[in-house]
């Protein structure tokens, strides 16, 4: 990593007044959870057409669930990492106003995060397709030899996180786009820029005059489009040490 963009990163963090964050799968994987995409991406085992799109899902659910099953046996015992409690700890020091993440995970909040969008949902519940009931998944057993899970009206069960297709809630959509127009600093963290309509967040808080700071292993297609500080690493590695300079 440039030493002198880290440092420049730590004094805009330092003036910042309203410094938020957009997360990605690249900051869980340090928790074990591999992203989507990348080496040992899941798509790499998995056709998102078929096991993560709505049309995928509603015309064979059983298969869906195959990937949904995978992901939550390597949610169940996943721990929030080092990255995750590094903004926890902005946010309660006042530094950290809010984030926006993309990720089902839940891992910002069992860091105590409070301030978080998940604008894609999240694995913590389930949705009837039919009656929309919601569950939580902790009251349900799930077994590979007995998907997809169903509702007591008969319908089938999904996840209650956006699949491609699905349009992301507008409550949460506005609720980001407030903490958007109101950042000066924003702290991009392991996404590759692909996923729409998420990935226009960024060049809005540009054009808004904030100041990206991105924290990726590689550069992604947003690193010369929003020019950003272009932090290369782990993001465990760089929040973390971001906190000891900071406090
Ligand atoms: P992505 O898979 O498209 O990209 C991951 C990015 O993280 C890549 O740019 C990669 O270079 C980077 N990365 C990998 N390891 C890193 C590390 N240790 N430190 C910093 N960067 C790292 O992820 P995305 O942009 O979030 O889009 C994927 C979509 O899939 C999202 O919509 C999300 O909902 C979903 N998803 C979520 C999870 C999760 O909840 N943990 C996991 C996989 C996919
Ligand atoms: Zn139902």
């Amino acid at each position: 990593m440039d030493k002198t963009l880290y440092q420049f990163s730590v004094e805009l963090i330092q003036q910042s007044r309203y410094l938020i964050a957009i997360t990605g799968a690249g900051i869980s994987t340090e928790s074990g959870i591999p992203a989507f995409r990348g080496t040992n991406g899941l798509w790499s085992r998995f056709d998102p057409e078929v096991y993560a799109s709505r049309s995928g899902f509603l015309s064979n659910p059983q298969k869906a669930w195959e990937l949904f099953l995978h992901l939550y046996e390597s949610l169940v015992d996943a721990r929030a990492n080092a990255g995750h409690i590094a903004l926890a700890k902005m946010e309660k020091r006042g530094k950290l106003q809010c984030t926006i993440t993309q990720n089902i995970d839940g891992l910002h909040q069992k860091a105590g995060q409070e301030n978080v969008i998940e604008l894609h949902g999240s694995l913590r519940n389930l949705i009837c397709t039919v009656c929309s009931q919601t569950f939580n998944i902790k009251g349900l057993l799930l077994d590979s030899q007995d998907l997809p899970p169903v509702c007591n009206c008969g319908g089938v069960l999904k996840p209650d996180a956006v699949l491609f297709e699905e349009s992301i809630p507008a409550e949460s959509y506005f609720a980001a786009l407030k903490h958007i127009r109101m950042s000066d600093v924003v702290l991009l963290i392991g996404t590759s820029g692909l996923v729409h309509p998420v990935n226009e967040l960024p060049e809005m808080a540009v054009n808004h005059g904030a100041s990206l700071i991105e924290i990726n292993i590689e550069p992604t297609v947003l690193t010369a489009v929003c020019k950003t500080v272009f932090l290369k690493g782990r993001a465990a590695d760089i929040l973390d040490r971001f906190n000891c300079d900071l406090f």
